[in-house]
């Protein structure tokens, strides 16, 4: 950052700053990651400079013969990774690939039907205050009260019901696997589009760790920053019929020009997600999710009214469901943060508490399995977890538990190399 520190030192410091977070706390937010030097690399290059409206091969600017090379590779290697007959890599975010998915597919007013939020959905797929629920008519399904799995049956009534022209799998906080074959099922007997939104499971979808919904829909979009582990991004794959109508949705559809840095950055992160050091990091990122989940229902917990939505998890997250324990998800969140450790509040289904207080917490993997935690390292997390959310949790606890992070953080370096830049 020499450059930086010379020209912001404002920035620079509050970069250097983050970079001190990162280090010394555990990031457990399900939704992140830490990507690679050689991805911060691509992001931070002369790429950032260049107008390429358009696609490879078809530009509206001139100049545009190296950031073909880079967009073509990382359309390549995305199709490849996936198994997916057409590919875009130009949404800037996951919220933008799937805005242009829908404006691709469907007329303002059309029917879609997704998970219901407050049940583990996201925003775009159909939340009422989102361009998805503002523009189009939102139905939505929930999980089951009894084993909080999506229930399929229900999906086929509403289905039926409500004829959507496009149904939507995919989540932000479901611990679970989707059955895409029956998705795709009850989308051939309505007639509907079937998209889905694998942002979360991305990683483990490349690492042959997950079923890859690919095969089974008409449309598959992506973040590239979750267990993918690239930059802050969007990718959207489909069959190629669908091809056209989906590029010219999202140029000029709904973005000018591509970040061509990021979306060399992408293809950097989709050469990684290809190899086997990703493999082994995303089987880490599993484990560790089943010991955190194993250490939650041991009786200690389970005796404060803590349990887990559905019982456990087969993904890269734990929920945990506070709606009988005295803390809230607010109350948890804090005590986590105050011993270093970095997650997120989350609604769980059927919640009593408002979504800003919450009943669950959202405990994720991907980022620790990427500094380098195995089942050891995870044994020892799922433990402190656990002590920091007891009753009978004292200040000098507190202490301790902070000492066990920053055991942990000390042992796994983050970025040594940023942190000799910073000595210079
Ligand atoms: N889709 C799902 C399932 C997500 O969980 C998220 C982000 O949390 C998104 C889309 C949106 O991604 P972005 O934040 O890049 O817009």
């Amino acid at each position: 950052l020499a450059s930086l520190r010379r020209d912001d030192p404002d920035i620079a410091a509050a970069i250097d700053a983050e970079r001190q977070r990162q280090s010394d706390t555990l990031e457990m937010i399900a939704s992140e990651n830490f990507t690679s030097p050689a991805v911060m690399e691509a992001q931070g290059s002369v790429l950032t400079n260049k107008y390429a409206e358009g696609y490879p091969g078809a530009r509206y600017y001139g100049g545009c013969e190296h950031v073909d090379v880079v967009e073509q590779i990382a359309l390549d290697r995305v199709r490849q990774l996936f198994g997916a007959e057409a590919a875009n890599v130009q949404p800037h975010s996951g919220a933008q690939a799937n805005a242009a998915v829908l404006a691709a597919l469907l007329q303002p007013g059309d029917t879609i039907l997704g998970l219901d939020l407050a049940h583990g959905g996201h925003l775009t797929h159909g939340m009422r205050l989102n361009f998805s629920g503002r523009l189009y008519d939102a139905v939505a399904y929930q999980v089951s009260e009894t084993d909080h799995l999506i229930d399929m049956e229900e999906v086929a009534r509403l289905a039926r019901e409500h004829r959507p022209k496009l149904i939507i799998a995919g989540w932000s906080a479901y611990p679970r696997q989707l059955d895409f074959e029956a998705f795709r099922r009850i989308a051939d007997e309505v007639e509907a589009y079937l998209m889905v939104d694998m942002a979360h499971f991305a990683g483990l979808v490349a690492a042959g760790l997950h079923p890859n919904p690919v095969p089974y829909a008409d449309v598959v979009t992506t973040t590239t920053h979750k267990t993918l582990g690239g930059p802050r991004g969007g990718v959207i794959l489909s069959r190629a019929e669908l091809a056209k109508k989906i590029n010219s949705s999202v140029f000029p559809g709904q973005q000018g020009g591509p970040l061509e840095h990021v979306i060399a950055a992408k293809a950097v992160a989709f050469k990684a997600a290809a190899g086997e050091a990703f493999q082994d990091r995303q089987r880490r990122t599993v484990e560790g999710a089943q010991i955190l989940a194993d250490r939650f229902l041991q009786p200690d917990v389970a005796a404060s009214g803590i349990t887990l939505v559905s019982g456990g998890t087969d993904v890269h997250l734990v929920l945990v469901d506070l709606r009988h324990s005295q803390l809230d998800g607010r109350q948890a969140e804090d005590r986590l943060h105050e011993i270093g450790i970095t997650v997120n509040r989350n609604a769980v289904p059927f919640d009593p508490r408002p979504p800003m207080v919450s009943s669950g917490l959202r405990i994720g993997t991907p980022a620790l399995a990427t500094r380098g935690f195995g089942a050891e390292e995870f044994r020892e997390v799922a433990d402190i977890i656990a002590y920091a959310l007891a009753p009978t949790l004292t200040a000098g606890d507190r202490v301790e538990l902070s000492a066990r992070v920053a055991a942990l953080t000390a042992r796994f370096p983050l970025y040594p190399h940023l942190e000799t830049t910073m000595q210079e």
